[in-house]
């Protein structure tokens, strides 16, 4: 039976009893309000909610967070009022529920052309980079139980994760959750390739844990001659969807894959970093062009570590991942980390997250000078723009206060140029209605229709404004030359 004890045991350093108080309320409230709901498996709906309140406080969130998602649910598939949720539990959590709520009728219908405005959406609908954590945890209990739903919907939830999910927390630095989607997406989305990965890593599987132990001896034990502090000393196999789309790249040849095996160095301080880089290239030959040095120059999503590829004789190539404690947290679990470490006070941190920064690069964003994480995780970050639908669930990005003609040049000029008339979320409107954010906007265009001077005025777009003007243009020439014609 779920407990609300199993979770607060997951939380990292603990909690104080106020949190713990918070998590068995939230726990009792979601029990009651789905009592008698079950999933299509027969199990009772709580489990959906308790277990991906789980994976939330794995990933280091605060109690609200871990609240939200206990509840997550509750206000979309229950009886439960938000003034009565907003009374026992205030308007932060509500405002999280809210958010994964919204986010819960985006969907995706496999347009490769328009997952980065459906990437930009879900972050533009979330207001709160919690309320995407939120969701993804919750995504990845869906994708973990996927066995039980008709086949095309899997497929559809799958690729999904891979397409808009994953990409998502790889954004947010959460390496970590994103292996995990991509690995649980993987057999639903390409059942044929994941078979080819798996019997690729159970043939060789035994053999590269026996380089890695063997490289994970030797260097304990001659870090500890070197005098380097070392925190532990780890390794993996790269996730199985990763190492897919690796080889894709490298025609199918295993052999290129220079980090199939890596082991991970966990170090007190920077300058450690450095020596146990050094201490490396003493024992093993590196491999030339590898070595890279991800604390002086961070990757854009914050990832920080430094990396070296090195020959264990005949047996094989590892790869070797120096970091800190701080850098290892970040990699696996990204904003998460830093919000754990804000709540537990665990370290001071008053350095602007760049990587948090770096989202706003995605498209114009307001000023927001204050240093604050919740003012980060609150960012408004596409205030200026709206996403519309296509009856296919195909969404297009459009700034603010465009209208049906902007969409329309949006998709194809030539569906533009003959708009005729359109349907605003089934209904019939005028064209020059201002479209909403998530509206679904159906364009019905006729051969004889074309675009009229006034249209100029309803055009948002300079796309748009573009198109009519040349088409006007041509059109009075033509005119023009016809009246010439005649005289
Ligand atoms: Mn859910």
């Amino acid at each position: 039976m779920p407990n609300a004890q199993d979770i607060i045991d997951l939380i990292e350093g603990g909690i104080g009893e106020k949190e713990k108080k918070l998590i068995k309320d939230a726990f009792d409230f979601a029990q009651k309000a789905h009592e008698g709901q079950t999933r299509i498996s027969g199990e009772p709906y709580f489990y959906h909610v308790f277990e991906t309140a789980k994976i939330i406080a794995k990933l280091g969130m605060d109690a609200n967070t871990i609240a939200a998602g206990l509840m997550h649910d509750v206000l979309e598939d229950t009886e439960v009022s938000e003034k009565e949720m907003t009374e026992k539990f205030g308007e932060d959590i509500v405002f999280m529920v809210n958010g994964v709520t919204k986010l819960g009728r985006v969907k995706y219908r496999g347009h490769q052309r328009h997952v980065e405005s459906l990437r930009k959406f879900f972050l533009a609908m979330s207001k709160d980079l919690r309320v995407v954590v939120i969701k993804l945890a919750d995504r990845l209990h869906n994708l973990r139980t996927l066995d039980n739903l008709r086949e095309d919907k899997r497929e559809r939830i799958a690729l999904e994760a891979i397409e808009v999910h994953a990409p998502l927390a790889n954004r947010l630095g959460m390496g970590k959750l994103k292996g995990e989607l991509e690995d649980a997406a993987f057999p639903f989305a390409y059942p044929k390739e994941y078979q080819f990965i798996e019997n690729l890593i159970a043939e060789k599987k035994a053999m590269y844990e026996e380089n890695l132990e063997e490289i994970r001896q030797t260097l304990e034990k001659e870090l500890g001659k070197n005098g380097v502090d070392v925190i532990e000393v780890n390794y993996r196999l790269k996730h199985k969807y990763s190492l897919w789309r690796k080889l894709q790249r490298y025609n199918m040849d295993i052999e290129k894959v220079y980090d199939i095996v890596a082991l991970r160095v966990v170090v007190n301080n920077i300058e450690n970093c450095y020596r146990a880089l050094g201490v490396v290239h003493s024992i093993w030959k590196p491999l030339p062009g590898r070595i890279k040095d991800y604390i002086a120059l961070p990757k854009p999503n914050g990832y920080r570590s430094l990396h070296t590829t090195i020959f264990n004789n005949e047996k094989g190539i590892a790869e070797i991942q120096i970091r800190t404690k701080d850098m290892h947290a970040e990699a696996a679990y990204g904003i998460a980390a830093h919000f754990a470490y804000k709540e537990n006070k665990y370290k001071a941190k008053n350095e602007k997250i760049k990587w948090v920064e770096d989202l706003k690069d995605l498209t114009v964003i307001p000023e927001d000078k204050s240093n604050k994480l919740l003012d980060h995780l609150k960012m408004d970050f596409f205030s200026d723009r709206i996403f519309i639908f296509t009856p296919k669930g195909e969404v297009i990005d459009l700034p603010e206060n465009s209208s049906p003609i902007d969409f329309a040049y949006a998709i194809h000029s030539d569906i533009g140029d003959h708009l005729s008339s359109t349907k605003i979320n089934g209904k019939m409107s005028q064209i020059n209605t201002i479209l909403k954010n998530g509206d679904i906007v159906e364009i019905i265009d006729k051969k004889d229709a074309h675009p009229s001077s006034k249209w100029l005025d309803y055009a948002k777009t300079s796309l748009a404004r573009k198109h009519i003007r040349v088409y006007l243009e041509k059109n009075s020439l033509l005119a023009k030359l016809k009246s010439f014609g005649k005289s």
